[in-house]
C-alpha cells in the first residue's frame, strides 16, 4: 500500500501531468469506487466542464483540486493514475477515464479495486469521511516535536499501531512505521507511554528522516518511470530494516527479526531495539541486558558464526 512517500510523488508527478486540463467527461466503469456521491452519473455530470487547478495531499489521500470541485482520491492497495491519449487502446482494470479537452486522459486503474473517490465542494472535505478525523501531517509546520508528544505520549497502546494509527499521525503505513522505529532505536511493542522524552525526540526525528529521504528518492526516480511507463505508482526506496529478515543488521550485525504486531507483519532488530523492562517475561533474556548499549564487534562476530536470534546471554 502506497504511504506519504508514494502518494506525494504521486501527487508531484500528476501536477506537471494535468495541471490546467479541463475535464470534458469522465467515464465510470466499476461504480463501487465512486463513494461520493452515491449516484455515478451525478459523478461524471458534476466533474464536466472543471478545470484542474492543483493537486493536494492529506495523509496518504490525493486532492485533486478544480475550479469549484475537489476530488479526494485513495489509491489503496494497487491504485495507479495514468496519462494517455485518447487514441491508445484502454488496458485492463481501467475503471475510471477522465477525458480532457486536449484530448489526453487521466485513467484510473486499479487491479484489487480497494480504490475510492469522493467528490466534494471546494473546503467541504475537510469536514467529512474519509479526511475528517485525519491526524498531524508530518511533513508540514504544524508537526513540532510538542505536537507529536501531544499526539502519542500518552497513548497505551504499542508503539507501532499508535504511529499507524492515521488519527494521531498521518501518512505513515506498515513499511515506514518500522523504518522510522529502526531508526529511533525503539521496539515495536513498547506501550506508547512508555517512551522517555528523548525516545520520543528521537522517534520524532526518525520520522521526519525517514519520509524526508524517502520522498526525495521518489522525486529523484519519478521522471524515468513515467517516461518508460506512462504512468506513476509506488517506488521502492532503500530501506534500512523493512523486509531485512535473516540478513545483517545494518547498524550491528545481528540477524533482522521478523514478527507480527497488532496484525501486521514486523521488523525489528532485536540488539538495537531492545523491548522495555517490563516486558522482559514475554521476551526472555532480552530485557534490559542491551538497553542504550552500542553494540560492538562482539555482536558482528555472533551474527556471523552463530545462527541464534539475535539474543545476547
Ligand atoms: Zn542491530
Amino acid at each position: 500500500m502506497p504511504e506519504l512517500p508514494e502518494v506525494e510523488t504521486v501527487r508531484r508527478t500528476l501536477t506537471g501531468l494535468i495541471v490546467g486540463k479541463t475535464i470534458q467527461s469522465v467515464t465510470v466503469s466499476l461504480p463501487r469506487i465512486i463513494q461520493r456521491p452515491d449516484d455515478i452519473r451525478r459523478f461524471e455530470m458534476e466533474l464536466t466542464g472543471h478545470r484542474i487547478i492543483e493537486v493536494g495531499r492529506r495523509g496518504k489521500f490525493l486532492r485533486i483540486i478544480m475550479d469549484g470541485l475537489v476530488l479526494v482520491s485513495h489509491l489503496r492497495m494497487e491504485g495507479r493514475y495514468g496519462l494517455y491519449n485518447s487514441n491508445e487502446p484502454v488496458e485492463k482494470h481501467t475503471h475510471v477515464i477522465f477525458h480532457f479537452t486536449d484530448g489526453t486522459e487521466l485513467r484510473y486503474k486499479d487491479v484489487r479495486q480497494f480504490g475510492t473517490m469522493h467528490l466534494f465542494l471546494p473546503g467541504e472535505e475537510f469536514n467529512h469521511k474519509p479526511l475528517v478525523k485525519l491526524g498531524l501531517e508530518p511533513l508540514e509546520e504544524g508537526f513540532t516535536m510538542e505536537a507529536f508528544r501531544k499526539a502519542i505520549a500518552k497513548r497505551t497502546t504499542k508503539i507501532k499501531p499508535a504511529l499507524l494509527n492515521q488519527e494521531y499521525v498521518v501518512g505513515l503505513g506498515n513499511i515506514y512505521v518500522d523504518e522510522a522505529l529502526f531508526r529511533a532505536g525503539i521496539h515495536p511493542e513498547r506501550p506508547a507511554n512508555t517512551l522517555s522524552d528523548t525516545e520520543l525526540e528521537s522517534l520524532y526525528e526518525a520520522i521526519l528522516a525517514t519520509l524526508t529521504e524517502a520522498v526525495e528518492a521518489g522525486g529523484s526516480s519519478i521522471k524515468s518511470y513515467v517516461n518508460g511507463q506512462g504512468e506513476m505508482g509506488m517506488f521502492q526506496h532503500s530501506l534500512r530494516i523493512y523486509g531485512r529478515q535473516g540478513e545483517s543488521c545494518l547498524n550491528c550485525g545481528q540477524p533482522v527479526e521478523k514478527t507480527v504486531v497488532g496484525g501486521r507483519g514486523t521488523h525489528y532488530c532485536p540488539n538495537c531495539q531492545p523491548p522495555d523492562r517490563s516486558m522482559g517475561l514475554s521476551n526472555p533474556g532480552l530485557g534490559g541486558l542491551n538497553s542504550g548499549k552500542k553494540p560492538g564487534k562482539k555482536a558482528r562476530s555472533a551474527s556471523i558464526h552463530g545462527k541464534g536470534n539475535g539474543v545476547r546471554t
